[in-house]
């Protein structure tokens, strides 16, 4: 643990400020002076990351390697001074400057290279693995431009790109000496050499991967694990300069240009396959430059390679990273000279896979011409393993061919990425019990016959650190004086809270907390959005990536009959409910921004028709990013998870309003589930279809979106909203949501669901009339929230998956 007072700190951050910018503290900006603390906390931080690493080499311990194309990190100042245990110290150390802490903080640029759920899972994966005192590191790509920053003109979105490093990052370190080449192109030259078979991979293009390191601080337990993010840079003296000397002075520009573009931008689709050969570049690059360092690492520190599945863990975050598992073969085949038989086994062994999503849009599968041509040696890897593998599928089941070209990996000129990491994995974990009881029985059923041993659940969580402790401060203050401290370090003493949820004095504590949560984002809201919003009507808020299944149409159609409601009856007695929407939309996902388009003209339409502005408001806040969420979601009432139910694998926004004291109203989706086993019935509000009927629409057909148009009669009255004027004169404006609902079926079930929906929301509006019951269901919830700590699932992949050595020196 760092000890600090604060005259010391007074003064190194002085000489920290002094050294850096040469001129007196007074004199400088904030951006300046966020510079100078963010390089003192570095210095802080560099001797526990040094410490730790010598730790790991001497103590050889298991290291676990989580690889994923995404780390959606947010700010990491705020995160780092509280895992130290020197946040008090280091704010009242700035005020005696004039420095207001928290202003500095929101300079920080967001880490955003991730696009939603799943890159952010992996930050807080990190932050869990270094907090447990795991040796667990990430790996992933350092772009240049990460999650593009999302404008609102006119009601659309407009796409600006998110120039991350402009100002420069502190935290991360470039560590040149430990650049990889990565290999693109070629040919493979196979000769025989005393009755071996070698594998020359010749006339390839090297790219040089350079790592940049950051640290991931361990809360208060001198633990600093790496997160490595590779980038892309040409090798020098190989292509750009043999162009140059023959003058080709554009050709070597233009060289450069396209081995740097691999590392150049996030690309911004979610639960969406891009078959782009630059995403597949992306994906070898990252992967081949990880899987080497940790050869290369491992062989330095004396490692015997045939044992490397003891020492190394590798586990790949969806099927982005899959080509680890021949990376890793062809390593060890290669150039550790190993068996096939025995690469395999070690290869299977190390490495494990999560799925993340049952969406067929999300499933990789790549050409095998392109494929062939980037990877030439790879390819022939994945050729054997699939030969292999196929003969093992013909003699167990004979003459069942269309099972075995449902297995196969390669198969009608395409590799199938998800059959590649359950072939190539020893485990393969859904990331929510419905999500994996799914897999087994439907998605991956024929994998899972064959292979039931190695398919389990991990249930997503999130790291209560930043979502609780450190972004709701007033809720935790309020918890410690109730329950005491016992909850930072184990989660699930949260419990102890639940007797006192049914004390009213606590009821009104939580209420004050949350209502002083609310004031700072109506605050905010108003600065962003002109719009003035009252911090005594219910928040209820849908934040997350614009998705058809996420359903944000049914919300807007329950909002839309709403409105049509109090139009004709002014005195309706509702609560009054402001209605908060966050999200991006993919670029090229015309849907999806539609539905941002119908949000912003709802809100127009809504904020300011005089007859219902007491009653509702709507706001589309923009450019929804990590930070964001800290300041949205412990100032919300409702919380909304109103997927169509068997699509959401698991949500992770779903914990974290609930650990912030939320009431949900869900569909039994996802983690949505586990959290209504946790809370009961009577603390959350479910509704929708079962995932039974939604699999029996699927498979057997039968739904019809038009019956119930004509059927009911508010249903109707809404889908006609959306192309009759009333929101935008242009009544072509949402024809793409219409036609998705009407021409093309309703895919996601909106219309079916919409009654149960909007009972259910009746039913939050009678709940929030008694405050103290309400706050009490709050307080359950916050009470519950402890087993969705990314802290438990970490556990569970280390002790269940990874065999990490757990030292639970500090709990
Ligand atoms: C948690 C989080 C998500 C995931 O939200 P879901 O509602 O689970 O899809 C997406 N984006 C950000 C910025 C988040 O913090």
């Amino acid at each position: 643990m760092l000890t600090l007072d604060k005259e010391t700190f007074k003064k190194a951050y002085e000489n920290k400020y002094k050294n850096l910018h040469g001129e007196e503290i007074e004199e400088g900006n904030n951006q300046q002076k966020y510079e100078a603390l963010g390089s003192l906390i570095r210095d802080y931080v560099i001797r526990i990351w040094m410490n730790t690493n010598k730790k790991y080499n001497i103590s050889g311990e298991k290291q676990v390697y989580y690889f994923s194309m995404e780390f959606l990190l947010g700010r990491l100042l705020g995160d780092v001074l509280m895992n130290l245990g020197i946040m008090q110290v280091c704010k009242e150390a700035l005020l005696d400057f004039n420095i207001d802490l928290r202003e500095l903080e929101e300079l920080e640029q967001d880490q955003g290279l991730g696009n939603g759920g799943l890159g952010r899972l992996a930050a807080c994966f990190l932050d869990s693995m270094a907090s447990l005192n795991i040796a667990g590191h990430g790996c992933g790509i350092r772009y240049k431009y990460g999650f593009f920053e999302q404008k609102i003109i006119n009601g659309k979105q407009v796409e600006v790109s998110d120039n991350w490093l402009r100002e420069g990052n502190v935290w991360e370190r470039r560590k040149p000496d430990k650049s990889e080449i990565v290999k693109f192109g070629g040919e493979v030259k196979v000769q025989e050499l005393n009755g071996n078979l070698t594998f020359t991979h010749v006339n390839f293009e090297p790219v040089l991967a350079v790592p940049y390191d950051t640290p991931i601080v361990g809360y208060e337990n001198d633990v600093a694990n790496t997160l490595r993010l590779w980038s892309a840079e040409t090798v020098s003296n190989e292509f750009d300069y043999s162009s140059f000397s023959r003058g080709e002075f554009l050709k070597a520009i233009e060289y450069k240009n396209s081995v740097e573009a691999i590392s150049q931008v996030l690309y911004p689709e979610d639960s969406f396959y891009e078959g782009k050969i630059l995403r597949l570049k992306q994906q070898y690059f990252f992967v081949s430059a990880g899987m080497q360092s940790i050869i290369r690492h491992f062989r330095k520190h004396g490692g015997n390679i045939l044992l490397l599945d003891e020492k190394i863990a590798v586990h790949i975050n969806d099927t982005h990273p899959t080509l680890a598992i021949p990376e890793l073969m062809r390593i060890l085949l290669d150039e550790e000279g190993i068996s096939w038989d025995e690469a395999w086994r070690i290869t299977t062994n190390t490495i494990s896979y999560t799925n993340h999503t049952i969406l067929a849009e999300a499933l990789e599968k790549w050409p095998i011409e392109m494929f062939k041509q980037l990877l030439p040696r790879i390819y022939m890897i994945v050729e054997e393993i699939n030969k292999r593998y196929c003969e093992e599928l013909w003699s167990k089941y004979i003459d069942q061919w269309d099972k075995i070209s449902r297995m196969a990996i390669l198969a009608d000129g395409q590799i199938r990425m998800a059959n590649l990491a359950v072939v190539g994995s020893h485990s393969v974990n859904g990331v929510a019990k419905l999500h994996t009881d799914i897999l087994k029985k439907e998605e991956m059923r024929d994998l899972y016959y064959l292979y039931p041993n190695k398919f389990n659940n991990k249930t997503n969580g999130i790291t209560h650190r930043r979502w609780l402790i450190k972004s709701n401060t007033g809720l935790s203050n309020l918890l410690m004086e109730t329950i005491g401290e016992s909850f930072i370090k184990h989660p699930t003493d949260l419990i102890y809270f639940e007797k006192h949820a049914h004390e009213k004095g606590v009821q009104e504590e939580l209420n004050r907390v949350k209502k002083i949560n609310k004031e700072k984002l109506a605050d905010r809201i108003y600065k962003k959005n002109g719009i003035v919003i009252d911090p005594a009507s219910i928040f209820d808020v849908q934040v997350k990536r614009i998705h058809a299944y996420k359903r944000q149409t049914l919300n807007c159609l329950r909002i839309m009959d709403l409105y049509n409601h109090l139009r004709e009856n002014p005195n309706l007695e509702i609560e009054p409910r402001t209605f908060i929407f966050a999200g991006k939309a993919a670029p090229g996902y015309y849907l999806a921004k539609n539905i941002i388009e119908l949000i912003n003209c709802i809100a127009d339409t809504v904020n300011n028709d005089p007859s219902v502005n007491d009653k509702i408001k709507v706001v589309f806040m923009n450019n929804y990013k990590v930070s964001l969420a800290e300041e949205i979601i412990p100032a919300t009432d409702v919380s909304e998870q109103i997927s169509t139910t068997t699509k959401e694998a698991s949500g992770t926004s779903n914990m974290k309003f609930m650990m912030n004291g939320a009431v949900t109203i869900a569909t039994l989706d996802g983690a949505n589930i586990e959290i209504r086993d946790e809370v009961g019935n009577d603390n959350i509000v479910i509704f929708g279809m079962t995932a039974r009927e939604v699999l029996n629409y699927l498979q057997n057909g039968g739904y019809c979106s038009i019956d119930i148009c004509n059927e009911n009669k508010r249903v109707n009255r809404v889908v006609n909203d959306l192309i009759n004027g009333t929101y935008h004169k242009d009544r072509d404006r949402f024809k793409s949501i219409y036609e998705n609902l009407i021409t093309y079926n309703d895919e996601f079930f909106v219309l079916k669901d919409f009654e149960s929906y909007v009972k259910a929301q009746n039913k939050i509006d009678n709940m929030y009339k008694n405050i103290h019951k309400w706050q009490e269901i709050c307080g359950i919830n916050i009470a519950h929230s402890g087993v969705f700590s990314s802290d438990r699932t970490i556990q569970q992949y280390a002790t269940g998956i990874w065999g990490s050595e757990l030292i639970y020196k500090n709990l």
